[in-house]
Protein backbone atom coordinates (compact mmCIF):
# COMPACT_ATOMS: atom_id res chain seq x y z
CA UNK A 1 0.00 0.00 0.00
CA UNK A 2 1.44 3.33 -0.90
CA UNK A 3 1.72 6.10 1.70
CA UNK A 4 -0.93 8.02 0.29
CA UNK A 5 -3.21 5.51 0.75
CA UNK A 6 -2.60 5.59 4.39
CA UNK A 7 -5.12 7.16 6.74
CA UNK A 8 -3.48 7.26 9.84
CA UNK A 9 0.11 6.01 11.20
CA UNK A 10 0.61 7.99 14.05
CA UNK A 11 3.12 6.77 16.19
CA UNK A 12 4.53 3.78 13.96
CA UNK A 13 8.31 3.05 14.78
CA UNK A 14 10.59 2.58 11.46
CA UNK A 15 9.96 -1.06 10.21
CA UNK A 16 7.25 -2.01 13.04
CA UNK A 17 5.04 -4.72 12.56
CA UNK A 18 1.65 -3.31 12.36
CA UNK A 19 -2.20 -4.43 12.15
CA UNK A 20 -3.78 -2.95 9.02
CA UNK A 21 -6.94 -2.16 9.63
CA UNK A 22 -9.46 -0.65 6.35
CA UNK A 23 -10.97 3.20 7.63
CA UNK A 24 -14.53 4.11 6.85
CA UNK A 25 -14.87 7.34 4.85
CA UNK A 26 -12.49 10.11 6.60
CA UNK A 27 -14.12 12.58 4.38
CA UNK A 28 -10.91 13.38 2.59
CA UNK A 29 -10.72 10.46 0.34
CA UNK A 30 -9.65 11.62 -3.05
CA UNK A 31 -9.57 8.78 -4.71
CA UNK A 32 -11.46 5.26 -4.83
CA UNK A 33 -9.94 2.48 -3.04
CA UNK A 34 -8.52 1.18 0.30
CA UNK A 35 -7.66 3.52 2.78
CA UNK A 36 -5.26 2.16 5.35
CA UNK A 37 -4.51 2.94 9.32
CA UNK A 38 -1.55 1.00 10.70
CA UNK A 39 -1.49 0.23 14.24
CA UNK A 40 1.71 -0.85 15.77
CA UNK A 41 1.42 -4.11 17.45
CA UNK A 42 4.87 -5.03 18.80
CA UNK A 43 6.13 -1.31 20.08
CA UNK A 44 4.72 1.65 20.81
CA UNK A 45 1.81 1.37 23.02
CA UNK A 46 0.85 5.49 22.63
CA UNK A 47 -1.62 4.96 19.91
CA UNK A 48 -3.74 7.44 19.84
CA UNK A 49 -7.51 6.74 19.97
CA UNK A 50 -8.92 5.48 16.07
CA UNK A 51 -10.48 8.63 14.06
CA UNK A 52 -11.89 7.35 11.10
CA UNK A 53 -14.32 4.78 12.18
CA UNK A 54 -12.49 1.12 11.19
CA UNK A 55 -14.60 -0.93 8.81
CA UNK A 56 -12.84 -4.02 8.95
CA UNK A 57 -8.92 -5.68 9.42
CA UNK A 58 -6.68 -6.20 6.71
CA UNK A 59 -4.07 -8.08 8.26
CA UNK A 60 -0.47 -7.63 9.34
CA UNK A 61 2.46 -5.61 7.83
CA UNK A 62 5.39 -4.04 7.52
CA UNK A 63 5.51 -0.38 7.89
CA UNK A 64 8.77 1.66 6.84
CA UNK A 65 8.62 5.31 7.48
CA UNK A 66 10.30 6.31 4.45
CA UNK A 67 8.91 4.01 1.54
CA UNK A 68 6.33 5.58 -0.76
CA UNK A 69 5.86 1.79 -0.15
CA UNK A 70 4.60 2.55 3.49
CA UNK A 71 3.08 -1.46 3.99
CA UNK A 72 4.00 -4.15 2.78
CA UNK A 73 1.70 -7.09 3.77
CA UNK A 74 2.67 -9.91 5.49
CA UNK A 75 -0.41 -11.90 6.63
CA UNK A 76 -4.44 -11.02 5.67
CA UNK A 77 -4.58 -12.03 9.98
CA UNK A 78 -3.34 -10.28 13.11
CA UNK A 79 0.58 -11.82 13.39
CA UNK A 80 1.08 -12.20 17.28
CA UNK A 81 4.30 -13.91 17.04
CA UNK A 82 6.48 -12.75 14.31
CA UNK A 83 9.58 -14.69 15.10
CA UNK A 84 7.43 -18.04 14.49
CA UNK A 85 5.55 -16.16 11.17
CA UNK A 86 9.21 -15.55 9.94
CA UNK A 87 10.94 -19.12 10.83
CA UNK A 88 7.87 -20.87 9.27
CA UNK A 89 7.83 -18.97 5.99
CA UNK A 90 11.96 -19.43 5.74
CA UNK A 91 11.12 -23.46 6.00
CA UNK A 92 8.93 -22.83 3.47
CA UNK A 93 10.66 -20.95 1.64
CA UNK A 94 13.43 -23.59 1.26
CA UNK A 95 10.66 -26.63 1.10
CA UNK A 96 9.47 -25.03 -1.90
CA UNK A 97 13.11 -24.82 -3.32
CA UNK A 98 13.77 -28.62 -2.77
CA UNK A 99 10.59 -29.18 -4.83
CA UNK A 100 11.36 -27.39 -7.53
CA UNK A 101 14.76 -26.66 -7.81
CA UNK A 102 17.13 -29.38 -9.64
CA UNK A 103 21.13 -29.67 -11.21
CA UNK A 104 22.16 -26.85 -9.46
CA UNK A 105 23.59 -25.93 -5.84
CA UNK A 106 23.47 -21.98 -6.51
CA UNK A 107 20.12 -20.88 -6.55
CA UNK A 108 17.79 -17.70 -4.83
CA UNK A 109 16.76 -19.12 -1.65
CA UNK A 110 14.11 -16.17 -0.60
CA UNK A 111 12.77 -13.79 -2.97
CA UNK A 112 11.17 -11.34 -0.81
CA UNK A 113 7.31 -10.22 -1.85
CA UNK A 114 7.48 -13.87 -4.02
CA UNK A 115 8.48 -16.14 -0.56
CA UNK A 116 5.74 -13.57 2.05
CA UNK A 117 9.07 -12.24 3.32
CA UNK A 118 8.76 -8.46 1.42
CA UNK A 119 12.12 -6.88 1.67
CA UNK A 120 14.20 -10.35 2.61
CA UNK A 121 16.67 -11.48 -0.48
CA UNK A 122 18.73 -14.62 0.33
CA UNK A 123 20.79 -16.03 -2.63
CA UNK A 124 23.00 -19.64 -1.79
CA UNK A 125 25.93 -20.32 -3.84
CA UNK A 126 26.99 -23.63 -2.79
CA UNK A 127 28.69 -23.24 0.92
CA UNK A 128 28.02 -19.47 1.02
CA UNK A 129 24.48 -17.45 1.36
CA UNK A 130 24.88 -13.90 0.30
CA UNK A 131 21.41 -11.53 1.51
CA UNK A 132 20.19 -8.19 1.00
CA UNK A 133 18.34 -6.41 3.24
CA UNK A 134 15.82 -3.95 1.40
CA UNK A 135 13.40 -2.38 3.63
CA UNK A 136 13.34 -1.35 7.35
CA UNK A 137 12.03 -3.66 8.72
CA UNK A 138 14.67 -6.58 8.36
CA UNK A 139 17.35 -4.28 9.67
CA UNK A 140 17.06 -4.45 13.50
CA UNK A 141 19.53 -6.83 15.25
CA UNK A 142 16.45 -8.68 16.58
CA UNK A 143 15.35 -9.51 13.62
CA UNK A 144 18.20 -10.51 12.12
CA UNK A 145 18.64 -12.78 14.80
CA UNK A 146 15.77 -14.56 13.39
CA UNK A 147 16.94 -14.99 9.90
CA UNK A 148 20.37 -15.59 10.65
CA UNK A 149 19.68 -18.41 12.87
CA UNK A 150 16.81 -19.95 10.70
CA UNK A 151 18.97 -19.56 7.45
CA UNK A 152 21.90 -21.32 9.32
CA UNK A 153 20.04 -24.38 10.94
CA UNK A 154 17.90 -24.82 7.85
CA UNK A 155 20.93 -24.64 5.20
CA UNK A 156 23.99 -24.99 7.38
CA UNK A 157 26.78 -22.31 4.91
CA UNK A 158 29.99 -21.60 5.62
CA UNK A 159 29.76 -18.38 5.43
CA UNK A 160 26.43 -15.78 5.14
CA UNK A 161 27.54 -12.14 3.67
CA UNK A 162 25.38 -9.35 3.42
CA UNK A 163 25.43 -7.11 -0.07
CA UNK A 164 24.46 -3.45 0.79
CA UNK A 165 22.95 -1.70 -1.87
CA UNK A 166 23.97 2.55 -0.48
CA UNK A 167 21.30 3.53 -2.16
CA UNK A 168 18.00 1.26 -0.71
CA UNK A 169 19.56 2.38 2.80
CA UNK A 170 19.49 5.97 1.71
CA UNK A 171 15.87 5.93 0.75
CA UNK A 172 14.65 3.43 2.96
CA UNK A 173 16.48 5.72 5.60
CA UNK A 174 18.52 3.10 7.31
CA UNK A 175 21.62 4.33 8.89
CA UNK A 176 25.29 3.27 6.80
CA UNK A 177 26.38 0.01 6.35
CA UNK A 178 29.08 -2.20 4.76
CA UNK A 179 29.31 -5.13 3.07
CA UNK A 180 30.74 -8.29 4.29
CA UNK A 181 30.17 -11.16 6.27
CA UNK A 182 27.56 -11.01 8.47
CA UNK A 183 28.54 -14.84 10.13
CA UNK A 184 30.46 -16.32 11.53
CA UNK A 185 32.35 -13.88 13.58
CA UNK A 186 32.12 -11.02 15.57
CA UNK A 187 28.47 -9.47 15.36
CA UNK A 188 28.87 -6.16 13.86
CA UNK A 189 27.81 -3.38 15.61
CA UNK A 190 24.45 -1.21 13.95
CA UNK A 191 23.50 1.74 14.83
CA UNK A 192 20.03 1.82 16.02
CA UNK A 193 17.18 3.67 14.10
CA UNK A 194 17.20 6.84 16.09
CA UNK A 195 18.32 8.42 12.95
CA UNK A 196 15.71 11.43 11.42
CA UNK A 197 13.34 9.23 9.44
CA UNK A 198 12.22 11.80 6.43
CA UNK A 199 9.65 11.13 3.70
CA UNK A 200 11.28 9.73 0.36
CA UNK A 201 9.33 8.31 -2.34
CA UNK A 202 11.62 4.78 -3.12
CA UNK A 203 10.40 1.57 -4.75
CA UNK A 204 11.71 -0.74 -3.15
CA UNK A 205 10.74 -3.66 -5.05
CA UNK A 206 13.67 -5.79 -5.98
CA UNK A 207 15.53 -5.53 -8.89
CA UNK A 208 18.01 -7.19 -11.06
CA UNK A 209 20.02 -4.12 -10.48
CA UNK A 210 19.07 -2.65 -7.61
CA UNK A 211 22.72 -2.38 -7.04
CA UNK A 212 24.95 -0.75 -9.77
CA UNK A 213 23.09 0.85 -12.97
CA UNK A 214 25.35 -1.36 -15.62
CA UNK A 215 24.56 0.24 -18.78
CA UNK A 216 22.44 2.80 -20.76
CA UNK A 217 20.59 2.19 -23.94
CA UNK A 218 21.68 4.00 -26.77
CA UNK A 219 24.81 5.46 -28.03
CA UNK A 220 25.95 8.62 -26.69
CA UNK A 221 28.57 10.53 -28.07
CA UNK A 222 31.76 9.72 -26.28
CA UNK A 223 30.73 6.21 -24.82
CA UNK A 224 32.98 3.73 -24.72
CA UNK A 225 34.67 2.60 -28.01
CA UNK A 226 34.49 -0.79 -29.73
CA UNK A 227 37.65 -2.78 -29.31
CA UNK A 228 37.39 -6.04 -30.45
CA UNK A 229 40.38 -7.53 -29.93
CA UNK A 230 39.67 -10.81 -27.95
CA UNK A 231 39.95 -10.14 -23.83
CA UNK A 232 43.91 -10.07 -23.41
CA UNK A 233 44.44 -10.98 -26.57
CA UNK A 234 43.53 -14.94 -25.74
CA UNK A 235 41.11 -16.99 -25.71
CA UNK A 236 40.86 -19.41 -22.37
CA UNK A 237 42.03 -22.69 -23.89
CA UNK A 238 45.66 -21.24 -24.72
CA UNK A 239 46.69 -20.32 -21.19
CA UNK A 240 46.62 -24.05 -21.04
CA UNK A 241 45.14 -23.62 -17.68
CA UNK A 242 42.08 -26.38 -18.72
CA UNK A 243 40.04 -27.66 -15.84
CA UNK A 244 42.44 -25.83 -13.19
CA UNK A 245 40.74 -23.60 -10.62
CA UNK A 246 42.11 -20.17 -10.94
CA UNK A 247 41.49 -19.78 -6.90
CA UNK A 248 43.03 -23.15 -6.39
CA UNK A 249 45.65 -22.14 -3.51
CA UNK A 250 43.63 -19.01 -2.42
CA UNK A 251 40.70 -20.25 -1.40
CA UNK A 252 39.22 -17.39 0.98
CA UNK A 253 36.10 -17.30 3.25
CA UNK A 254 34.09 -15.17 0.37
CA UNK A 255 34.75 -17.01 -2.72
CA UNK A 256 33.13 -20.73 -3.78
CA UNK A 257 32.85 -22.82 -6.95
CA UNK A 258 29.23 -23.50 -7.84
CA UNK A 259 27.46 -25.33 -10.61
CA UNK A 260 24.24 -25.05 -12.48
CA UNK A 261 23.13 -27.63 -15.58
CA UNK A 262 26.82 -29.43 -14.62
CA UNK A 263 28.28 -25.88 -15.36
CA UNK A 264 30.87 -24.69 -13.26
CA UNK A 265 31.44 -21.07 -12.18
CA UNK A 266 33.50 -19.20 -9.68
CA UNK A 267 31.73 -17.22 -6.76
CA UNK A 268 33.62 -13.94 -5.13
CA UNK A 269 30.45 -12.93 -2.48
CA UNK A 270 31.66 -9.41 -2.33
CA UNK A 271 32.70 -9.04 -6.28
CA UNK A 272 30.46 -8.49 -9.06
CA UNK A 273 26.84 -6.82 -9.50
CA UNK A 274 24.14 -7.55 -7.94
CA UNK A 275 24.73 -11.19 -5.72
CA UNK A 276 27.54 -12.13 -8.30
CA UNK A 277 25.50 -14.01 -10.89
CA UNK A 278 22.35 -14.06 -12.86
CA UNK A 279 20.80 -17.06 -10.97
CA UNK A 280 17.26 -16.19 -12.19
CA UNK A 281 18.32 -16.87 -15.99
CA UNK A 282 19.46 -20.84 -14.75
CA UNK A 283 16.13 -22.15 -16.47
CA UNK A 284 17.16 -20.28 -19.95
CA UNK A 285 20.78 -21.16 -20.11
CA UNK A 286 19.56 -24.47 -20.87
CA UNK A 287 16.78 -23.89 -23.06
CA UNK A 288 19.15 -21.45 -25.27
CA UNK A 289 21.41 -24.22 -25.36
CA UNK A 290 18.91 -27.24 -26.41
CA UNK A 291 18.16 -25.02 -29.68
CA UNK A 292 21.96 -23.01 -30.00
CA UNK A 293 24.08 -24.15 -33.03
CA UNK A 294 26.96 -23.36 -35.15
CA UNK A 295 28.49 -19.63 -34.69
CA UNK A 296 27.03 -17.60 -31.69
CA UNK A 297 27.20 -14.02 -30.15
CA UNK A 298 26.26 -13.98 -26.32
CA UNK A 299 26.09 -10.34 -25.86
CA UNK A 300 26.00 -8.85 -22.28
CA UNK A 301 27.91 -12.32 -20.92
CA UNK A 302 28.76 -10.96 -17.80
CA UNK A 303 30.56 -13.57 -16.45
CA UNK A 304 29.90 -15.97 -19.02
CA UNK A 305 26.41 -17.57 -17.94
CA UNK A 306 24.66 -17.84 -21.69
CA UNK A 307 28.28 -18.56 -23.41
CA UNK A 308 29.25 -21.16 -21.45
CA UNK A 309 26.40 -23.16 -21.37
CA UNK A 310 26.38 -22.34 -25.66
CA UNK A 311 29.55 -23.55 -25.31
CA UNK A 312 28.69 -27.10 -25.33
CA UNK A 313 26.17 -27.09 -28.31
CA UNK A 314 28.00 -24.48 -30.26
CA UNK A 315 30.96 -24.92 -32.91
CA UNK A 316 32.05 -21.45 -31.92
CA UNK A 317 30.92 -18.79 -29.19
CA UNK A 318 31.73 -15.34 -28.57
CA UNK A 319 30.44 -13.37 -25.61
CA UNK A 320 30.67 -9.51 -25.88
CA UNK A 321 30.02 -7.11 -22.24
CA UNK A 322 31.44 -3.71 -21.68
CA UNK A 323 32.93 -4.64 -18.00
CA UNK A 324 36.42 -5.82 -18.12
CA UNK A 325 35.84 -7.15 -14.24
CA UNK A 326 33.03 -9.60 -15.44
CA UNK A 327 34.86 -10.79 -18.58
CA UNK A 328 37.66 -11.47 -16.59
CA UNK A 329 35.83 -13.64 -14.14
CA UNK A 330 34.19 -15.02 -17.58
CA UNK A 331 37.56 -15.98 -18.84
CA UNK A 332 38.04 -17.86 -15.69
CA UNK A 333 35.21 -19.74 -16.06
CA UNK A 334 35.54 -20.88 -19.43
CA UNK A 335 39.47 -22.06 -17.77
CA UNK A 336 37.51 -23.81 -15.45
CA UNK A 337 34.90 -26.12 -17.74
CA UNK A 338 37.58 -26.46 -20.32
CA UNK A 339 35.92 -24.12 -22.81
CA UNK A 340 37.50 -21.89 -25.55
CA UNK A 341 35.12 -18.83 -25.89
CA UNK A 342 36.48 -15.63 -27.42
CA UNK A 343 35.68 -12.29 -24.76
CA UNK A 344 35.01 -9.48 -26.66
CA UNK A 345 34.91 -5.64 -24.69
CA UNK A 346 32.95 -3.10 -25.90
CA UNK A 347 30.05 -1.43 -25.81
CA UNK A 348 26.81 -3.71 -27.54
CA UNK A 349 25.41 -0.78 -29.25
CA UNK A 350 28.30 0.17 -31.11
CA UNK A 351 29.59 -3.80 -31.61
CA UNK A 352 25.92 -5.01 -33.16
CA UNK A 353 26.09 -1.93 -35.20
CA UNK A 354 29.48 -2.48 -36.53
CA UNK A 355 29.08 -5.95 -37.15
CA UNK A 356 25.60 -6.14 -38.87
CA UNK A 357 27.12 -2.97 -41.05
CA UNK A 358 29.83 -5.31 -42.18
CA UNK A 359 27.50 -8.45 -42.87
CA UNK A 360 28.69 -10.27 -40.16
CA UNK A 361 26.73 -13.26 -39.47
CA UNK A 362 25.87 -15.96 -36.61
CA UNK A 363 23.98 -19.02 -36.01
CA UNK A 364 22.83 -18.02 -32.57
CA UNK A 365 22.66 -14.57 -31.11
CA UNK A 366 21.70 -13.87 -27.25
CA UNK A 367 21.06 -10.67 -25.86
CA UNK A 368 20.58 -10.14 -22.72
CA UNK A 369 20.68 -6.29 -21.43
CA UNK A 370 20.56 -4.55 -18.26
CA UNK A 371 17.07 -3.10 -17.27
CA UNK A 372 16.69 -0.43 -19.39
CA UNK A 373 13.60 0.90 -18.06
CA UNK A 374 13.82 1.60 -14.25
CA UNK A 375 10.84 3.54 -14.22
CA UNK A 376 8.00 4.15 -15.99
CA UNK A 377 8.98 7.06 -16.98
CA UNK A 378 12.11 5.36 -19.06
CA UNK A 379 9.80 2.82 -20.74
CA UNK A 380 10.10 4.45 -23.93
CA UNK A 381 14.27 5.16 -24.35
CA UNK A 382 13.55 1.69 -23.19
CA UNK A 383 11.56 0.19 -25.80
CA UNK A 384 13.95 1.93 -28.53
CA UNK A 385 17.27 0.53 -26.76
CA UNK A 386 15.40 -3.32 -27.11
CA UNK A 387 14.50 -2.28 -30.81
CA UNK A 388 17.85 -1.75 -32.17
CA UNK A 389 19.27 -4.33 -30.26
CA UNK A 390 16.78 -7.05 -31.60
CA UNK A 391 16.90 -5.39 -35.58
CA UNK A 392 20.84 -5.61 -35.54
CA UNK A 393 20.42 -9.22 -34.01
CA UNK A 394 17.91 -10.29 -36.85
CA UNK A 395 20.13 -8.60 -39.46
CA UNK A 396 22.70 -10.82 -38.41
CA UNK A 397 21.19 -13.99 -37.91
CA UNK A 398 21.38 -16.37 -40.77
CA UNK A 399 18.57 -18.63 -41.99
CA UNK A 400 17.41 -21.36 -39.42
CA UNK A 401 19.66 -19.09 -36.88
CA UNK A 402 18.41 -18.61 -33.72
CA UNK A 403 17.63 -15.37 -31.19
CA UNK A 404 17.06 -15.59 -27.46
CA UNK A 405 16.62 -12.11 -26.30
CA UNK A 406 15.79 -10.83 -22.79
CA UNK A 407 14.33 -8.02 -20.94
CA UNK A 408 14.14 -8.02 -17.28
CA UNK A 409 13.05 -4.57 -16.79
CA UNK A 410 10.10 -5.19 -15.42
CA UNK A 411 8.28 -1.62 -16.88
CA UNK A 412 8.79 -3.31 -20.13
CA UNK A 413 6.42 -5.91 -20.25
CA UNK A 414 6.04 -9.78 -21.89
CA UNK A 415 3.65 -8.29 -24.82
CA UNK A 416 6.09 -4.80 -25.05
CA UNK A 417 8.71 -7.14 -25.80
CA UNK A 418 6.81 -9.49 -27.93
CA UNK A 419 5.95 -6.01 -29.92
CA UNK A 420 9.35 -5.22 -30.19
CA UNK A 421 10.17 -8.31 -31.51
CA UNK A 422 7.73 -8.03 -33.85
CA UNK A 423 8.80 -4.66 -35.57
CA UNK A 424 12.78 -5.49 -35.94
CA UNK A 425 11.33 -8.83 -37.71
CA UNK A 426 9.55 -6.29 -39.64
CA UNK A 427 12.28 -3.71 -40.10
CA UNK A 428 14.45 -6.69 -40.93
CA UNK A 429 12.34 -8.60 -43.64
CA UNK A 430 12.83 -11.95 -41.17
CA UNK A 431 9.95 -14.37 -40.18
CA UNK A 432 10.10 -14.98 -36.69
CA UNK A 433 8.87 -18.22 -35.30
CA UNK A 434 8.54 -18.19 -31.49
CA UNK A 435 10.32 -21.92 -29.44
CA UNK A 436 9.48 -20.57 -26.15
CA UNK A 437 7.87 -17.58 -24.44
CA UNK A 438 10.13 -17.71 -21.09
CA UNK A 439 10.41 -16.07 -18.08
CA UNK A 440 12.38 -16.27 -14.73
CA UNK A 441 14.02 -19.20 -12.96
CA UNK A 442 11.63 -20.93 -10.22
CA UNK A 443 13.37 -20.13 -7.71
CA UNK A 444 12.29 -16.62 -8.46
CA UNK A 445 8.69 -17.54 -7.72
CA UNK A 446 6.50 -14.70 -9.32
CA UNK A 447 3.46 -13.76 -7.23
CA UNK A 448 0.12 -13.99 -8.78
CA UNK A 449 -1.90 -10.66 -7.88
CA UNK A 450 2.25 -8.80 -6.73
CA UNK A 451 3.02 -8.09 -10.67
CA UNK A 452 6.12 -6.87 -9.87
CA UNK A 453 7.89 -9.77 -8.61
CA UNK A 454 7.46 -10.95 -12.31
CA UNK A 455 10.22 -9.05 -14.14
CA UNK A 456 12.28 -11.62 -16.62
CA UNK A 457 11.27 -12.16 -19.72
CA UNK A 458 13.35 -14.81 -22.10
CA UNK A 459 12.06 -15.51 -25.92
CA UNK A 460 13.42 -17.85 -27.92
CA UNK A 461 12.94 -17.93 -31.51
CA UNK A 462 13.58 -19.01 -35.13
CA UNK A 463 14.85 -17.32 -38.20
CA UNK A 464 13.72 -17.63 -41.44
N1 LIG B 1 23.77 -12.47 -19.50
C1 LIG B 1 24.36 -12.27 -18.19
C2 LIG B 1 23.75 -11.14 -17.42
C3 LIG B 1 23.87 -9.82 -18.11
S1 LIG B 1 23.75 -8.50 -17.03
C4 LIG B 1 24.24 -13.56 -17.40
O1 LIG B 1 23.45 -14.43 -17.77
O2 LIG B 1 24.93 -13.70 -16.40
C5 LIG B 1 24.05 -7.15 -18.07
C6 LIG B 1 25.48 -6.98 -18.48
O3 LIG B 1 25.49 -5.95 -19.44
C7 LIG B 1 26.45 -6.55 -17.40
O4 LIG B 1 27.49 -7.48 -17.33
C8 LIG B 1 26.99 -5.20 -17.87
O5 LIG B 1 28.37 -5.04 -17.64
C9 LIG B 1 26.71 -5.25 -19.34
N2 LIG B 1 26.50 -3.98 -20.03
C10 LIG B 1 25.78 -2.91 -19.63
N3 LIG B 1 25.74 -1.96 -20.56
C11 LIG B 1 26.45 -2.44 -21.62
C12 LIG B 1 26.76 -1.94 -22.91
N4 LIG B 1 26.29 -0.76 -23.31
N5 LIG B 1 27.49 -2.72 -23.73
C13 LIG B 1 27.94 -3.93 -23.36
N6 LIG B 1 27.67 -4.45 -22.13
C14 LIG B 1 26.94 -3.73 -21.28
Amino acid sequence: MYRSDVVEAEGVQPGAVVLVQEAGDTGTKRHAGKSARAIPTLSDKNVRPTRPPVTRTLGSAFYSTASEIAVRMISPKPVNDIEQLIRERIRAAIAYRERFVQDTNAYRVIFSEGDFLPGLIVDKYNDILSLQVLTQAWDPDPMRNIFLSELRVALNPRVIVERIDPRVRKLEQLPERESGIVWPGNSPKYSNHEDSFKYSNHDVIPNRFSGEEPGVPGREAGSSSLRSAPLLGMTSGERGATGASPVEGSTSAITTEFQMNSVRFLYDALGGQKTGAFLDQRENYRAAEKYARGEALDVFTYQGGFALHLARSCDKVTGVDSSRPALEAADQNAALNGREIEWIEANAFDLLRDYSDAGREYDTIVLDPPAFAKSRQTRETAIRGYKELNLRALKMLRPGGVLVTCSCSYHVSASDLLEVLASAALDSHRNLRILENRGQAQDHPSLLGVPETAYLKCLISVVS
